[in-house]
């Protein structure tokens, strides 16, 4: 199984209860963020090279 990572700071959330999983709204693949990146705002980037908030 692989390890869930935040696509922004590539931290690995198996630990972060307040991590979001979305999908990618241009090619449906799964886009994880941790609580921090999201209290942030930090942008994520898909790699179909979709930006998103
Ligand atoms: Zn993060
Ligand atoms: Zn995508």
């Amino acid at each position: 199984m692989d390890k869930e990572k935040c696509i922004s700071c590539a931290k690995i959330i198996a630990n972060d209860i307040s991590s979001v999983k979305l999908k990618c709204p241009n090619c449906g693949e799964i886009i994880i963020r941790c609580s921090a990146c999201r209290s942030k705002g930090t942008e994520y980037k898909c790699k179909c090279g979709f930006v998103g908030p």
